[in-house]
């Protein structure tokens, strides 16, 4: 899932729904789609945040638990919210799997 250095192995965005990319556009977002990050001159960042379009109830069509696997992936810029199919966001930096 989380194969690096550039994690595409991870796939596209999280979108059960099959709608437009981003939190700006106007058949979006993604059940995935999260908001930026801003992150300190010394590269760290403590955020706390909820995603309110998934779940880890599984069986459901938005459940982050399913079959494949699904992650949390950080891009290097900053997502533009409407851009396909990622915000322009660049490369990506870091990836989590998501997994019972
Ligand atoms: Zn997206």
């Amino acid at each position: 899932m989380c194969e690096g250095p550039d994690f595409k192995s991870a796939g596209g965005h999280f979108n059960p729904a099959n709608v437009s990319h981003g939190t700006e556009s106007e058949e979006g977002p993604h059940a995935g789609d999260l908001p930026n990050l801003e992150v300190s001159d010394e590269g760290s960042i403590q955020k706390e945040l909820t995603a309110e379009r998934v779940t880890l109830k599984e069986g459901q069509e938005n459940s982050l638990l399913k079959e494949g696997g699904t992650a949390l992936v950080i891009h290097a810029g900053a997502d533009d919210q409407e851009s396909h199919p990622s915000g322009d966001a660049g490369a990506r930096i870091a990836c989590g799997e998501i997994s019972r």
